[in-house]
């Protein structure tokens, strides 16, 4: 009964959703200022067999954005009235991916063309082409319609312009030229149903607002910090490569002050949000990292994930780190113990894979072995694969204001030392430590129950 009634409810919600879309406005070739001679050579084959095979073929999104912008486009994306199946079966070079979004990808060399079929209004509820939750959660949406269809069907405005391969024309159904021109950033329809429909655009919203500094229209704003739960609901999955995109925009500073502000940095890294309270110099911690980040990325050098994600979390790992310590679990145990519990915990927002989870949690680790110089341990850290990463890591720590004692410019002398130096350095630092009552603590338990 109250099922029925949600679904009523979202139902209502959705048909006041539906856009009115403004006039078509189309731009001839003379026009605008997209040029075939800027667009990627896979992306123009794509379109151009499409177009030959009698299908419509669009460049669509970022790409025309970012050309109308001046900018460098990212990636392209195309649209088209063939089916996924359709577009598979003209590329060799293709398949099809995603179950809650169909799309297809063609392939050249390192670089990916998304093909997407056009999208359109489901007739009827739930269908095995399109599902809805009782919250008006899109769970899938595989229904195919006509271009003006999909334009709806889009984020933002300034998302929804199409470049028509057939004539070079630019289509505007939703007033994006005109929010292009005004740099404002604004949602197609109900702007609440639109974040219900995919919680996501809630964070796309604030990397369109943060990489392309446009204001984020009034109605656009307004639901974001009042729902900004609703991204609890999205797979964990999914978020990681959102996130990821999020911080390597170019702008990850400023993204991360708008995150605060509209209350979703909370949603994402529930661990460090909390910890920001606790303790306010871990919060310069991540603020330097993206501001490194940043820098980076305008230098062109390349930013990993793992190091990244070692500092999102790492307000959130001391805090527990520093709860283990009090209750008297030794250092590294606890260390261990603590990356364990924040993983289970973050794993439930964002999960991360693997591949990243791994190095991530070796560049802590080392944080508690990069004090432990004496006798040829130097060396031996040297020779660790991610020394680097966590040497980085370490000054990131001390720029922020962590006591280090001065570990981090220790070990930029011993990296810039030649051997003699080398040996200096370390016979500073004296005999190593023996522990006291050392066969004593053999027979403690290491790790406390
Ligand atoms: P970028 O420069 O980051 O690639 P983009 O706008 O091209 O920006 P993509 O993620 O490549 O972003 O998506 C391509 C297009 O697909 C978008 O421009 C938009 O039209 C549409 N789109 C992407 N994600 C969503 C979404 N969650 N809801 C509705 N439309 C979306
Ligand atoms: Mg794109």
């Amino acid at each position: 009964m109250l099922k029925g009634f949600t679904r009523y409810i979202s139902n209502k919600l959705n048909r006041k959703a539906e856009p009115r879309l403004s006039q078509k406005r189309t731009l001839s070739r003379a026009e605008h200022p997209i040029s075939r001679s800027e667009i990627h050579e896979g992306a123009l084959k794509v379109l151009y067999r499409l177009h030959k095979s009698g299908h419509q073929a669009y460049l669509v999104g970022g790409c025309i954005r970012d050309r109308l912008l001046g900018k460098n486009p990212k990636d392209f994306d195309v649209a088209t009235d063939a089916t996924p199946e359709e577009v598979n079966q003209l590329f060799r070079n293709s398949r099809i991916i995603g179950r809650r979004f169909r799309i297809v990808h063609v392939r050249f060399g390192r670089d990916i063309i998304e093909v997407t079929t056009f999208r359109g209004q489901a007739k009827t509820e739930n269908t095995a082409h399109h599902r809805q939750s009782d919250e008006g959660m899109l769970l899938r949406d595989n229904v195919w319609g006509s271009i003006e269809e999909d334009a709806a069907r889009r984020d933002f405005t300034i998302n929804a312009l199409y470049y028509n391969i057939a004539d070079f024309s630019v289509y505007d159904f939703t007033g994006g030229l005109e929010d292009i021109k005004n740099r404002r950033l604004r949602l197609i329809g109900d702007p609440e149903t639109r974040y219900r429909e995919d919680p996501v655009r809630m964070l796309r919203a604030i990397r369109f607002m943060a990489k392309l500094d446009f204001e984020l229209e009034e109605q656009t704003a307004a639901p974001i910090r009042e729902h900004a739960e609703l991204l609890l609901q999205v797979a964990p999955a999914r978020l990681f490569d959102e996130v990821l995109k999020l911080f390597l925009s170019g702008q990850a500073l400023k993204t991360f002050h708008l995150l605060q502000e509209y209350h979703l940095f909370g949603m994402l890294f529930p661990a460090s949000y909390e910890a920001f309270k606790v303790n306010p110099t871990s919060l310069r911690l991540v603020e330097q990292a993206l501001a490194n980040t940043d820098q980076r990325i305008h230098e062109d050098r390349p930013v990993a994930p793992a190091f990244l994600y070692a500092a999102l979390l790492w307000p959130g790992l001391l805090q527990i780190n520093e709860d283990l310590l009090k209750r008297g679990t030794p250092p590294f145990p606890a260390m261990q113990q603590a990356g364990n519990r924040l993983l289970q915990r973050q794993n439930q927002h964002i999960t991360i894979p693997k591949r990243f989870a791994f190095p991530m949690r070796e560049i802590w680790d080392l944080q508690l072995k990069l004090p432990k110089r004496q006798g040829k341990q130097a060396w031996r850290l040297l020779q660790e694969p991610r020394f680097r990463a966590a040497y980085d890591f370490l000054l990131l720590r001390e720029t922020a204001g962590e006591a280090t004692e001065g570990l981090a410019a220790w070990w930029t002398e011993f990296q810039r030392s030649d051997q003699a130096g080398q040996q200096q350095l370390q016979s500073q630092l004296g005999r190593p430590k023996k522990p006291r009552g050392r066969r004593r603590s053999r027979k403690t338990p290491q790790t406390p129950s």
